[in-house]
C-alpha cells in the first residue's frame, strides 16, 4: 500500500481514558475518511472485538492496537503496539500487571491533591472513569475542570498532574523490553509513540531508539497529533536514520478536548515506509 492512505492508528475510548464508545469512534473515524483504523487504548485490549467489529461495520479496515506505558531513564515512554493477536494470553497479563498499579497511585495523587485544597479528587476521578482498572490523570482532570478548579484539561496537567506538582505521583511502568516484547511475541509491531513528547537529552534519545531496535521495535510515529509540523520531518529523519517505518494517528481523545479530530492530519512523507507495510497480512 502507499503512504497517501488515511490510516488512524491511534486513539482512545472509554475503555481507557477517552470519552467517546469504540462504537462512537468507528463512526467518527470513517465520517472522517479513515481508511484503517486502530484502537489503542491505555494498557488494555478489552475494546477490540467491538471496535474491530464497528470497523467492519463502517467499511474501514483494522489493525489490533494498545498504547503501552512503559518506565525509560526515569521516564515514561508510550509503545504502541499493532496487529498483534489480541487472544494470545501473554499480551493480556503482561497489560493486567502494568495497569495493576494504577489503584494505589490514584489514591496518592488525591492525597496530594487534598493537601492542596482539592478535595474528593478520587471519587469525583472516579465518576469519569469507564474502567475500573484504568484510572488515569485524564479523568483526575476531566474532575479538576468540572469542580471549576481548572479552564481545561491542560491547565489541570500544567498545574497539578506533572513532574513536581501536587497531583504528580511517580510510578514505575512496564520496562521497555516487556512491552515490546509482549507486542512482537503475539505477531504485532512496535511503533514508539509521539517521541517529541519526552524531555529526553539528545543522548538519552538515542538510547531510547537504540535499545528499541535491539529489542525488536519496529516503527516510529512520524505523523501525530502530538507532533508539530518541523517535527514531522524531525522525526521521518530520525526514522529513516534508524530504519524504522513511520506510523500515522491522531491520539484523539474527546471532541471537547482533542485539537486533532481522527484522520484529518497531514499523509505520512512518500518517501518513509508506512508501518502498515509491515503489517499486510495483519489488516482484518
Ligand atoms: P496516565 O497514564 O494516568 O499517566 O495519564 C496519561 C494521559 O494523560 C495521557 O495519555 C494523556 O491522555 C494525558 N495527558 C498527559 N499530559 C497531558 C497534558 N499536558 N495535557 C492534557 N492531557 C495530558
Ligand atoms: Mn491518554
Ligand atoms: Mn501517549
Ligand atoms: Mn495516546
Amino acid at each position: 500500500m502507499s503512504s497517501i492512505l488515511n490510516a488512524d492508528l491511534h486513539c482512545h475510548s472509554v475503555v481507557s481514558d477517552g470519552t467517546l464508545t469504540p462504537e462512537q469512534l468507528a463512526a467518527r473515524a470513517s465520517a472522517n475518511g479513515v481508511e484503517l483504523w486502530a484502537l489503542t487504548d491505555h494498557d488494555e485490549i478489552g475494546g477490540q472485538q467491538r471496535a474491530f467489529a464497528a470497523a467492519r461495520a463502517n467499511g474501514m479496515k483494522y489493525l489490533t492496537g494498545t498504547e503501552i506505558s512503559v518506565t525509560f531513564a526515569g521516564e515514561t515512554v508510550h509503545i504502541v503496539g499493532l496487529g498483534f493477536d489480541a487472544s494470545d494470553p501473554r499480551m493480556a497479563q503482561g497489560l493486567q500487571r502494568t495497569r495493576g498499579g494504577r489503584g494505589q497511585r490514584a489514591l496518592e495523587m488525591a492525597d496530594g491533591l487534598a493537601r492542596v485544597g482539592i478535595t474528593g479528587a478520587y471519587e469525583g476521578a472516579l465518576k469519569f472513569v469507564g474502567n475500573p482498572e484504568l484510572i488515569s490523570r485524564t479523568h483526575f482532570a476531566r474532575f479538576l475542570v468540572e469542580s471549576g478548579a481548572c479552564h481545561d484539561t491542560h491547565e489541570v496537567f500544567r498545574k497539578y498532574l506533572t513532574e513536581g506538582k501536587p497531583g504528580f505521583v511517580p510510578h514505575r511502568w512496564a520496562s521497555l523490553a516487556d512491552a515490546v516484547g509482549w507486542i512482537t511475541q503475539c505477531g504485532g509491531v512496535a511503533v514508539i509513540a509521539h517521541p517529541g513528547r519526552y524531555n529526553f537529552t539528545a543522548n538519552e534519545e538515542y538510547a531510547l531508539f537504540t535499545e528499541f531496535k535491539a529489542h525488536g521495535g519496529r516503527a516510529v510515529e512520524v505523523v501525530t497529533g502530538s507532533h508539530t509540523a518541523a517535527e514531522y520531518v524531525e522525526y521521518a529523519g530520525v526514522a529513516r536514520e534508524f530504519g524504522l517505518a513511520a506510523s500515522r494517528g491522531s491520539d484523539f481523545h474527546s471532541p471537547d478536548e482533542s485539537r486533532i479530530d481522527l484522520g484529518t492530519l497531514p499523509y505520512l512523507p512518500g518517501e518513509l515506509t508506512p508501518v502498515w507495510d509491515l503489517l499486510t497480512d495483519r489488516i482484518r
